[in-house]
């Protein structure tokens, strides 16, 4: 244990990047073993290649630049998902509207019955059975 230490000392180590190029290659793996396509199986290695590389790497810099622009390319389709969880745990007791004018999405708890909403951004009021 102290000998692994003392090797990946100074070394960066996992991170957010380094956990999806192994997710990339163990897909790319399976989707290689239920096809037969060798070349699949074989490209599989390269996501693997360059997270183990990436762990041991010392040029620490440069790979939290690295994490950092992948982080920034993944968060929309991060905040999407968080908003689809959301939306579904929600769906029992709310409801989303769309407001006529400015089309924003109003969020609504359901069973109130015949009510007047009023748009948040515009003012604008119209009436909905929630
Ligand atoms: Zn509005």
């Amino acid at each position: 244990m102290n000998r692994l230490k003392k090797f990946m000392t100074g070394r960066y180590g996992g991170d957010q990047l380094s956990l999806a190029l192994i997710l990339i290659s163990m897909v790319l793996t399976f989707i290689g073993s239920v096809t037969g396509i060798l070349v699949i199986s074989i490209l599989s290695y390269l996501p693997l290649i360059w997270c183990v590389f990436r762990i041991l790497s010392k040029n620490i810099r440069k790979r939290q630049l690295e994490n950092y622009r992948f982080a920034m390319l993944m968060s929309p389709v991060y905040s999407a998902l968080v908003r689809l969880i959301y939306r579904i745990r929600d769906s029992k007791t709310h409801k989303i509207y769309k407001c006529p004018q400015c089309k924003a999405k109003l969020r609504l708890p359901k069973g109130k019955g015949k009510i007047c909403i009023t748009c948040t951004l515009c003012k604008t009021e119209f009436v909905r059975k929630t």
